[in-house]
């Protein structure tokens, strides 16, 4: 497959334009003139300029919950408050949904937005692994110092892979001490990754392995987030959606919201959901359109001048093509005439996101209907129509 006339974000091609050409589930070339030549392979055009961006990494999520939206009665000084807080008939809701129904919707919620990695903060089981995204669960997960009564043998087992825990979610006097307690026992902060820290300090932060940014989350629960500007300087920030039941459902919407606060710029904010994370947790060939690395990519209308500037103004709207492994997971509906001959349609699923049709190679219709026999209220009309 070959993807013509592109404009590269990230990676050693940024801001050129040029075709991609992927085989199988690699990247195999990216070209500045062309890949006419390639036998075999189909070309993708595009009906107007497009920036093309690797699968984007999600730091942060609960895959299980986000059927709901926001639980919130008012502003918290930290989580333990929050999730002491009267949302018992919401939380009956959820739980009565199976957890395998309710992660295929976090999957969903996932792609839609150009996700094709996430990292699960919760359980998880191999039967539920997807086509259409990686849940990466090599970390060690603690959930938090006051909600995992085992964090203290977490955090002083050694392990290969990173830890992820909750800290300092909040704003009081406990929140502030949670680092050092924290750092009280864990021999290997290096290799801790912090979500939220939101009361974290700059002297604490240079101790711990990354930070993950959910600053939608942290702003409707707390009215606060994390001070990255002095933070980035300390540790990398990688960025997080959390689930519904704290956050938005719509990623743009948390990009545009952190782009306003000026904690990152323009390009290490784009690095926060690609590089950085690639990095930190060893996904050595994603991250980047480079040639040899795994072709997880996203196509977009390019709506700026500036490749960047035109990614983290997009909407789920503007997304035209997603590739996952090499595979066509994600097409608008303009593109569908050239693809028809490379995919199954009839494995794909038609919806409406505003005015765009867009097919996905997921059964939406089905999981919506299952979810409905558990919670009969459920609504996602207001993210996509059924087509
Ligand atoms: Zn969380």
């Amino acid at each position: 497959m070959i993807l013509k006339n592109v404009h590269i974000c990230g990676g050693v091609h940024h801001e050129s334009i040029g075709d991609l050409l992927i085989v199988n589930d690699k990247v195999v070339k990216v070209d500045s003139s062309n890949c006419n030549s390639v036998d075999n392979a189909i070309s993708i055009k595009f009906p107007e300029d497009v920036i093309a961006y690797p699968g984007l990494i999600n730091s942060h999520d609960h895959l299980a919950l986000n059927t709901h939206s926001i639980f919130k009665k008012r502003v918290y000084n930290d989580y333990v408050e929050w999730a002491e807080d009267d949302f018992d008939n919401q939380k009956k809701e959820i739980t009565n949904i199976p957890f395998e129904l309710r992660c295929k919707w976090g999957i969903l919620k996932n792609i839609i937005h150009g996700f094709t990695t996430v990292l699960q903060h919760d359980k998880w089981s191999e039967n539920l692994n997807s086509k259409v995204i990686d849940v990466h669960v090599k970390p060690r997960i603690i959930h938090s110092l006051r909600f995992d009564n085992r964090w203290k043998l977490k955090v002083l087992l050694p392990s290969r892979n990173k830890k992820i825990i909750h800290l300092a979610e909040g704003t009081n006097e406990e929140m502030c001490e949670e680092s050092f307690e924290l750092l009280r026992y864990d021999m290997f902060p290096k290799k801790t990754v912090v979500v939220h820290g939101i009361s974290l300090k700059e002297k604490e932060a240079k101790r711990f392995g990354g930070l993950i940014w959910c600053p939608n989350s942290n702003i409707y629960l707390y009215g606060k987030t994390a001070k990255i500007k002095e933070l980035k300087k300390s540790l990398p920030i990688m960025f997080g959606t959390d689930s519904t039941v704290s956050s938005d459902w719509d990623l743009w919407k948390h990009i545009n919201q952190a782009k306003e606060s000026g904690a990152l710029s323009e390009v290490e904010l784009y690095n926060s959901l690609t590089e950085v994370p690639c990095k930190v947790f060893g996904l050595n060939e994603k991250g980047k359109i480079e040639d040899n690395k795994i072709a997880d990519i996203v196509v977009s209308r390019k709506k700026e001048n500036h490749v960047i500037s035109s990614f983290l103004g997009q909407n789920s709207d503007d997304i035209l093509l997603i590739i996952k492994s090499g595979e066509i997971v994600l097409l608008d509906e303009s593109v569908l005439e050239q693809v028809k001959s490379i995919i199954s349609i009839g494995y794909f699923e038609r919806i409406k996101i505003k005015q765009t049709t867009k097919f996905i190679k997921f059964p939406i219709e089905n999981l919506v209907n299952d979810i409905k026999k558990y919670y009969s209220s459920f609504k996602f009309e207001e993210y996509f129509i059924l087509h």
